[in-house]
């Protein structure tokens, strides 16, 4: 029997077909990634301008990475936190040294390690501070993202996210992201345990807080008695041209959650980092996960943060982040409203004209080579794995121009 060879059209409507239809993919069919580039099944190239919303920071299938996932798969991959086992605790020593905290704890996705901080940060609140049960509060901001769960997108302003899912998980207050003054006021409630802030708000469109916004927030948290929680699944790990946002303000967060460039797109793990006056609060079977702290997972986690440091990738970031943001500006096109971003969490906001969107563009620009994929509508966040070089970025920024001369 012969198998006839399948098309990019096979593909997507297979995935139609069968898969739920909760995402709104680029058609474009992916089959390899090596380093910065991606191929599609009919042997094109691309530069992959997402990574996985930062989570292939060190590139697709970095060769350590992948050799660590090799070995350990070999070895041993769960055993549950049951029972110990030789390679968490090796994780936990070096993460925790790695990022400068008392201990870690470890989950699997973003939104699992956001949702840990939250019951942390409650429970910090009643034992700590002493916040009557049931009455602590959580401040969070306008625009975030922290992930899809129910209590997540409680906290969630943006109707894609949260309309029709509800009755939603109480105890959240809304301020502005980037104001002082409505977070000052808010933090006069003395029920107030946390404070939940993206460095950089990533899905809202690479939103940029004015400069001193994070120490001031985190100055008023200490002032407070409120733990400064700081989400760096998607800003963190280099991509900013820090390890973490927070390093470009000399802020440490009470509470750090990590999750995708951790584990370089190879394998998910997520982490919440804290102090033991924090972390200790929550005691044996209150908390926890089955894969978390999976042995697979921390070789990985740590081979990937390895790659980090050993190819200085927050370096690469930091100066490359310059020169993209210096040439998206030059660039003339009526179609560019404005570029922002720190390091290679960039984002162009795009005007439409004669009818002509983001999406448009980020379709020419696939056929022209690159991928990219617009947020809300107007914006097109242009996040490369930081192991691209200049002369690679220089290239991808001609056919990003190239496209968008298209539209003229
Ligand atoms: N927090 C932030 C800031 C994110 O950008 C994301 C995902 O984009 C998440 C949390 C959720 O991570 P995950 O998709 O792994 O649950």
């Amino acid at each position: 029997m012969t198998h006839k060879k399948m098309s990019p059209a096979d593909y997507i409507a297979r995935e139609e077909k069968y898969g739920a239809h909760n995402y709104h993919p680029l058609p474009v069919v992916l089959e390899k990634g090596e380093g910065i580039y991606v191929w599609d099944v009919e042997g094109k190239r691309y530069f992959d301008f997402l990574s996985a919303y930062s989570a292939v920071n060190q590139g697709h299938c970095h060769p350590r990475i992948i050799q660590a996932l090799n070995d350990q798969a070999q070895q041993l991959t769960l055993t549950s936190r049951a029972f110990y086992n030789n390679v968490l605790g090796e994780f936990e020593e070096y993460m925790t040294r790695y990022f400068g905290y008392d201990k870690v704890l470890p989950m699997n996705t973003g939104a699992e390690a956001d949702e840990t901080a939250l019951k942390l940060c409650r429970r910090w609140g009643y034992d700590k501070k002493g916040i009557p049960e049931n009455e602590a509060k959580i401040i969070v901001c306008a625009d975030n993202f922290h992930g899809r769960t129910i209590t997540i997108i409680s906290m969630s302003t943006d109707p894609d996210s949260y309309k029709g899912f509800g009755p939603y998980t109480p105890g959240f207050v809304t301020v502005p992201y980037n104001d002082i003054d409505a977070l000052t006021k808010a933090l006069e409630d003395p029920h107030v345990a946390g404070f939940l802030v993206e460095p950089i708000q990533g899905e809202a469109g690479v939103y940029v807080p004015d400069e001193g916004y994070l120490r001031k927030a985190y100055d008023m948290c200490k002032a407070k008695n409120v733990l400064f929680m700081a989400d760096e699944v998607q800003t963190g790990i280099a991509r900013t041209g820090k390890l973490l946002a927070c390093d470009h303000e000399g802020v440490k967060p009470d509470v750090l959650i990590l999750g995708k460039a951790i584990s370089g797109g190879v394998f998910p793990v997520s982490a919440v980092l804290a102090n033991d006056d924090v972390m200790l609060v929550i005691k044996p079977g209150e908390h926890g996960s089955t894969y978390g702290g999976n042995p697979l997972g921390c070789k990985v986690a740590m081979a990937a943060l390895d790659v980090i440091k050993d190819e200085k990738l927050a370096e690469n970031a930091e100066r490359l982040g310059k020169i993209f943001r210096d040439e998206m500006c030059s660039i003339k096109s009526d179609m560019i409203e404005l570029v922002r971003g720190k390091g290679l969490l960039n984002a162009v906001a795009i005007k439409p004209k004669n009818g002509k969107t983001a999406w448009d563009v980020c379709m020419a620009m696939k056929e022209n080579g690159v991928i990219a994929k617009p947020t809300h509508q107007h914006i097109i966040r242009f996040a490369p794995p930081l192991v691209i070089s200049e002369e690679q970025l220089r290239e991808a920024i001609d056919i990003i121009k190239k496209t968008l001369e298209q539209f003229a």
